[in-house]
């Protein structure tokens, strides 16, 4: 099962236009990533993909392609694919940082060692703790007030039953976007918001008495990344579970947050983490913390959907109050996979068969 071959192809789709994400960082109308397979001497494939954007960790397709051809494919040829704990540490040796291409060999790797094994990735990973169906929120973009609203009836015709809004651009469009959505959905369907940092301290300050007011429950990275301790005051401020997405893509990042009591909830997935151990371990922290992690999202494609899932049914603390965004397939028309992750009745389904359960067209 050694490793004969590792290579990168770019792959770019378009957003659905009719449902494209808008935050605090911008617009997200296409996405440019790149699709990893690793091949075994004996024949087996495995699939992984980079969900790359500039913006949010500082990776390209370009980058994430020229780092995989050059500097991290070559000294993983010959290791076992089962070898994953010795892949990381190559990475980390050869190249700083870039979690979302080095997540894409390593979840080409599980995807491999399982269809040598004929097994699930999350069976590898020590088994499944819950259901093999996962609860999402679907995420509204900061749209003028009557279009978020729009927006959110949309999905919950289609099944949705919790969703976030993002806010983060100015306090009183944001309450009113926020409020605009509360009352489309009604008093008992869970919104969120996620300001993506996008509020200085005392903005978010400002909008605590509006989000208790229309109930929000949970405020997801409110200030910027790396800002632990204002995030922790704010905390002191409000009984709404903080979140911290951005500031936390490593186990150091979370140890930190977790010293500065900075939040209730860490959001994780395999391409912040650098791969699916990545992302376990800081779950692990968490739930030794005493924290909650719910799975966060960067519109992946069905690939790196299929990683949030392992992740999601293996961890020990995943969230039951807060619902995860496990939704990227959902964004897209298309996909470069047979079969499609299965969103349905505001659910994602862990796809069945071995490794990541999906196969690369
Ligand atoms: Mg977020």
């Amino acid at each position: 099962m050694r490793i004969a071959n590792i290579t990168a192809h770019p792959v770019t789709l378009d957003v659905n236009p009719d449902i494209f994400i808008q935050s605090s960082l911008g617009k997200h109308r296409q996405s440019p990533y790149v699709l990893v397979r690793v091949e075994t001497k004996d024949g087996h494939v495995g699939h992984g993909e980079a969900t790359v954007m500039p913006r949010w960790s500082g990776e390209t397709q370009q980058s994430a392609i020229a780092a995989i051809e050059e500097l991290l494919g070559p000294p993983l040829k010959g290791l076992d694919v089962c070898d994953i704990n010795e892949a990381i540490a190559i990475m980390d040796r050869e190249m700083y940082a870039n979690p979302f291409t080095k997540a894409a060999i390593e979840m080409a790797m599980w995807d491999a060692w399982g269809k040598t094994l004929k097994q699930p990735a999350w069976r590898l990973l020590g088994g499944a703790r819950r259901d093999l169906s996962i609860p999402l929120k679907i995420s509204i973009g900061a749209f003028p007030p009557a279009e978020a609203a729009r927006r959110v009836l949309l999905a919950k015709d289609r099944g949705f039953k919790a969703c976030k809004v993002k806010v983060g651009i100015d306090v009183k469009t944001d309450i009113e976007r926020v409020a605009a959505v509360r009352e489309a959905v009604g008093a008992d369907f869970p919104v969120g918001v996620d300001s993506n940092g996008g509020w200085s301290e005392s903005q978010a300050v400002t909008a605590l008495p509006g989000l208790e007011r229309l109930r929000v429950n949970m405020i997801e990275q409110p200030l910027a990344r790396w800002d632990f301790e204002g995030t922790a005051r704010l905390r002191r401020l409000t009984p709404i579970p903080i979140m911290i997405d951005e500031g936390i893509f490593t186990e150091q990042h979370a140890m930190e947050a977790i010293r500065a009591n900075a939040c209730d909830i860490i959001s994780i997935y395999p391409g912040k983490n650098g791969g699916i151990r990545r992302s376990i371990r800081i779950a692990e922290l968490a739930h030794t913390a005493g924290l909650e992690c719910v799975i966060g999202s960067n519109l992946e494609l069905d690939l790196a959907t299929s990683a949030m899932l392992q992740v999601a049914v293996t961890i020990p603390n995943l969230s039951t109050r807060v619902n995860h965004d496990i939704i990227g397939p959902f964004y897209y028309m298309e996909g470069v996979t047979t079969p499609r992750i299965r969103i349905e009745d505001g659910l994602a389904w862990v796809p069945e068969g071995p490794g990541l359960g999906l196969a690369a067209s």
